[in-house]
């Protein structure tokens, strides 16, 4: 099928719901560890993208956070979870960045 450029411009604008969770796959994406999670929200808070809702759990009483494919891997909520609840994977399952990543959590809790 032929595409005009206005055609093709609003394809890329308006990207489908499948186009939208591959692209997200080949980024790295926020993962709650559930046992670390309080269900504090704080991440909940925090997320620019809305990508965390809290859910109702066995774990505990006031839920876990739960991230959705919306996640841009943005990293804001693996700093600012409190319990280090969050850790970022790739797309493969790997730690992003295990040692920058550990620095930098280390850094913001004043660790060093
Ligand atoms: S900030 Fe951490 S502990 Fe709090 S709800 Fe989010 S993942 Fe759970
Ligand atoms: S990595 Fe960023 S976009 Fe993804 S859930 Fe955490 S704060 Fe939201």
């Amino acid at each position: 099928m032929n595409m005009g450029s206005d055609e093709k411009i609003t394809a890329l604008r308006n990207p489908s719901p499948l186009q939208r969770v591959s692209g997200a796959r080949k980024r790295a994406a926020a993962r709650v560890i559930s046992e670390l999670c309080t269900g504090c929200r704080i991440c909940v808070q925090t997320c620019p993208s809305n990508s965390i809702t809290i859910v109702e759990s066995d774990l505990n009483f006031t839920g876990i956070a739960q991230v959705d494919e919306s996640c841009t891997g943005c990293n804001i909520c693996a700093i600012d979870c409190p319990w280090t609840g969050v850790e970022m994977v790739n797309p493969d399952g790997s730690r992003k960045d295990e040692a920058d990543y550990e620095r930098q959590l280390k850094r913001l809790r004043g660790y060093q």
